[in-house]
C-alpha cells in the first residue's frame, strides 16, 4: 500500500507518518527529512538547498522528483511507503504519476490533513523532536512523559529545526497556499482523495485515517 499525506506545514504528517509506518509496516518517505539530511551531512546537494529552505520556498522540483524516485527504488519500498512533503507542486504530482507507472506501482490512497491555517504557527513554534530516533514532540500538545526523556528511545537529546520560526513558517505556509494546494483539485478530479479532520487528537486523527485505509 503506497500513501500521500497532503496538508500544510504543521497539520502533522511526521506524526501520522509514524503511526503508519509502525502499524502497517510502512516506510515514511519524508523529503523534508531527507534534505536536512543532505544539510548535516555537508554534501553539494545540502549545500545548494540550505539556503532555500531557511527561507521557506521550495527546492526545485528536479531535485525532488529525483531524489523520490532514487528512493523509491530501494527495497524498503517494496512493502509500501507514505510519502510525507512530497508531491508539493503540480509539476512534482504528475511526475510522480509518471514515475509510478514506469516502475509498476501506484498511489492507493491520497490523504489530506486539513487543518484551520490559524494553529498552524503556533503547532509549528512548539515542535522539537528526539535527536536519538527522530520521534517527534510538542512543548505544549505532546511532551514527553518524563521530562526531557524520549519516551521511545530514552535518549535526553532533542532538536529543532531551524525552519520552525514564525518568518519562515510564513514565508512555507503561502508556498502552500499558492503551490500545492492545487494539488487537492488534482488528486480530487482522480477520485483518490480523502479529507480527515486534523485539528482533532492525534489518536482521533490515526484512527480516521485507518477508516479511510479500510476502504469506508
Ligand atoms: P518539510 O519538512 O516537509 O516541512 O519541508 C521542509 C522544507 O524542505 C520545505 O519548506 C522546502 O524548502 C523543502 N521541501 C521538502 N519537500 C519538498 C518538496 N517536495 N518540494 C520542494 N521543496 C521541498
Amino acid at each position: 500500500m503506497n500513501l500521500i499525506l497532503l496538508g500544510p506545514p504543521g497539520a502533522g504528517k511526521g506524526t501520522q507518518a509514524q503511526e503508519l509506518e509502525r502499524c502497517h509496516g510502512l516506510v515514511q518517505l519524508s523529503t523534508g527529512d531527507m534534505l536536512r539530511a543532505a544539510i548535516s551531512s555537508g554534501s553539494d546537494l545540502g549545500q545548494e538547498v540550505k539556503s532555500i529552505m531557511d527561507s521557506g520556498a521550495l527546492v526545485p522540483d528536479e531535485i525532488m522528483i529525483r531524489m523520490i524516485s532514487e528512493r523509491t527504488d530501494q527495497l524498503d519500498c517494496t512493502n509500501g511507503f507514505i510519502l510525507d512533503g512530497f508531491p508539493r507542486t503540480t509539476a512534482q504530482a504528475e511526475a510522480l504519476d509518471d514515475m509510478l507507472d514506469e516502475k509498476g506501482m501506484k498511489i492507493d490512497h491520497v490523504i489530506e490533513m486539513s487543518v484551520d491555517a490559524q494553529v498552524l504557527t503556533k503547532r509549528i513554534a512548539g515542535r522539537f523532536s528526539c535527536a536519538g530516533c527522530g520521534a517527534g514532540y510538542h512543548d505544549e500538545f505532546q511532551k514527553p512523559a518524563k521530562d526531557g526523556v524520549c519516551d521511545h528511545c530514552g535518549n535526553t537529546e532533542f532538536t529543532r529545526r531551524s525552519d520552525d520560526n514564525a518568518e519562515t513558517v510564513r514565508k512555507r505556509l503561502d508556498a502552500y497556499e499558492a503551490q500545492t494546494a492545487p494539488l487537492l483539485p488534482y488528486y480530487r478530479g482522480k477520485d483518490s482523495l480523502r479529507t480527515v479532520d486534523a485539528l482533532a487528537e492525534i489518536a482521533e486523527v490515526t484512527a480516521e485515517i485507518e477508516t479511510v485505509l479500510g476502504g469506508a
